[in-house]
């Protein structure tokens, strides 16, 4: 991941992304907030841009759905690097979460009752700058089968686990290969049933649902859940909702979580447009997470009372199937704690 192909590539000669594979679309990313910048035609004096030690990292079929020339884009807030992220805030830390003392074994967390999540891969198909795991130790984490074999292990010795979620970074940043043997391997354990996939990847690249993997997700005994994440209805074009509906179509259900994030879902019409684009393709909203305080986030900060009151606003205009369980993760409790 060293090249830095053709960053002032205008965002018209994008019509021809179909030809390119997800591996070509990680490749040619957008590294750095002035690219974006360029891409999208913003003065970079618009934004207060400033690198970090998160880089930037952004597809170019994702930053053609952002509004060429607007400072404000919400799919845009979620990934340029601001100067705002190196200010020090009180209550923001590096784990906010505690997930340092969840581990069962290297790269495997074991925080609630019957699951475990396991870190598969540390990269993702973008970066967010609000991710909780920002800060994520994802060198120590395994990527293979043979780096997988303890936590393998782990899982099979416990018994309690009924369900692997597949986490990250993002499990579909792993080839198709990788994703069979690892799906393969947990079959092979006979406690295990179900196997969730947490990704953002193909909201990001909709070409990432490949036939292959369709026909590794198909043929194994596992109930497999697909579990997206989407943070605005922007995010969700033709594409995308395409390669959504694939995996549907093979029995697969698909939700969506995603993250209360200021200036960019934090009003009614923007959660409710979220929520509508979302349902309208049989995709459950699944959870809307209050904002984890991790720094270098904290622009992102919105109240509890003000999520509350959001959610209290699209329950009145949406079937209750599409509004969302409001969380918060709290260190130490055995679920998620629902808000509203
Ligand atoms: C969120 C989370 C889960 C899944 O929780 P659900 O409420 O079942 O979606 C599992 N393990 C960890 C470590 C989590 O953070
Ligand atoms: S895709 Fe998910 S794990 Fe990766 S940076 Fe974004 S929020 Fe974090």
């Amino acid at each position: 991941m060293t090249s830095h192909l053709s960053q002032t590539k205008p965002a018209a000669t994008v019509a021809s992304r179909e030809e390119i594979s997800w591996q070509q679309e990680m490749k040619q990313a957008i590294r750095s907030s002035g690219g974006l910048c360029e891409f999208l035609k913003i003065p970079p004096a618009a934004i207060d841009v400033e690198e970090n030690d998160f880089p930037v990292f952004v597809p170019r079929s994702f930053a053609a759905r952002m509004n060429p020339g607007d400072p404000a884009d919400p799919l845009l807030l979620q990934v340029i690097a601001q100067a705002q992220e190196s200010l020090p805030i009180d209550g923001y830390e590096k784990d906010p979460n505690g997930e340092a003392t969840a581990v069962l074994a290297a790269g495997v967390l074991r925080k609630y009752s019957s699951r475990a999540l396991m870190i598969t891969s540390g990269a993702c198909a973008v970066h967010c700058r609000y991710c909780f795991r920002r800060h994520y130790p994802y060198s120590d984490s395994p990527s293979g089968l043979e780096q997988w074999r303890h936590s393998l292990e782990a899982i099979a010795q416990d018994t309690n686990i009924e369900e692997v979620i597949l986490s990250g970074g993002d499990p579909l940043v792993m080839s198709d290969q990788s994703i069979g043997q690892l799906l393969s391997a947990l079959a092979d354990i006979s406690h295990v049933k179900h196997v969730r996939f947490h990704t953002r990847t193909p909201v990001i690249i909709a070409s990432r649902i490949t036939p292959t993997l369709l026909l590794y997700l198909k043929s194994t005994r596992l109930k497999v859940w697909f579990v997206i994440h989407s943070n605005h209805a922007n995010e969700l074009d033709g594409e995308v909702l395409t390669s959504l509906a694939k995996l549907q179509q093979i029995g697969i259900p698909v939700l969506n979580q995603a993250v209360l994030l200021r200036r960019v879902n934090d009003s009614e019409d923007a959660l409710y447009g979220l929520c509508k684009r979302l349902i309208d393709a049989q995709i459950t909203p699944y959870y809307l997470h209050q904002l984890d305080e991790v720094a270098g986030a904290a622009h992102f900060y919105v109240s509890p009372d003000r999520g509350r009151e959001l959610i209290a606003a699209i329950r009145k205009r949406l079937p209750g199937y599409a509004v969302p369980r409001y969380v918060k993760e709290i260190a130490g409790e055995q679920s998620k704690t629902v808000l509203a």
